[in-house]
C-alpha cells in the first residue's frame, strides 16, 4: 500500500528509517538499483522528501478478524526449537487464524498467497497467519525469540 513519508529518524544501527503516515516505518538505504536515495545522508535532502510516497508492505499484513477467540498460545520457540514445518510451509488447523508475536529478533514470515509476500517480523511488527494459506516462518538473523498466538 502506498504511504506518505512524515518525517525521518535514525534507528538503532544508526540508518536512516522514515516514518510512514500509517505509523510503520521504512529504513532508507542507499543501494542502488534496489533502493535510489544518496540524498537520505544531509537534512536538505531528507526535507525535500517529505511527503513522497512509499510502498508500506507492513500496511499489506492479513488483519484477524474481531470476533474471533483466544484458543491456545504456543511455546516460546528459539533457534534450535524451531518446528520444522514452519521452514516448510506451514499453515494452520482448518478454520484458525494465527498471530506471530516475536519477543526478541528479527523473523522472516512469508505469505504463499498470489503473489507471495514478504515481512520481516520485530518486536514492533506481528505476522498474522489466515487459514488455509501457505506460510514459511524462519530466523532472519541472528537469535530470534517468538510464539504464537491461534484463533478461531
Ligand atoms: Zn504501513
Amino acid at each position: 500500500m502506498k504511504r506518505a513519508i512524515e518525517k525521518f529518524h535514525l534507528d538503532r544501527f544508526q540508518e536512516w528509517v522514515a516514518d510512514l503516515e500509517c505509523g510503520h516505518v521504512v529504513t532508507m538505504r542507499h543501494n542502488p538499483p534496489y533502493q535510489e536515495c544518496k540524498w537520505i545522508g544531509t537534512a536538505k535532502g531528507r526535507q525535500a522528501h517529505i511527503g513522497d510516497v512509499q510502498e508500506c508492505v507492513n500496511c499489506d499484513m492479513p488483519v484477524l478478524p474481531e470476533s474471533l477467540n483466544l484458543l491456545e498460545v504456543s511455546p516460546v520457540y528459539k533457534k534450535g526449537s524451531i518446528p520444522e514445518e514452519f521452514y516448510l510451509g506451514y499453515k494452520t488447523d482448518l478454520g484458525r487464524w494465527a498471530k506471530i508475536v516475536v519477543k526478541k529478533g528479527l523473523l522472516q514470515f512469508v505469505i504463499h498467497s498470489e503473489p507471495a509476500q514478504g515481512f520481516v517480523l520485530d518486536e514492533r511488527l506481528f505476522g498474522v497467519l489466515a487459514p488455509g494459506v501457505c506460510h514459511d516462518i524462519k530466523p532472519a538473523m541472528g537469535d530470534v525469540e517468538f510464539y504464537l498466538e491461534y484463533y478461531q
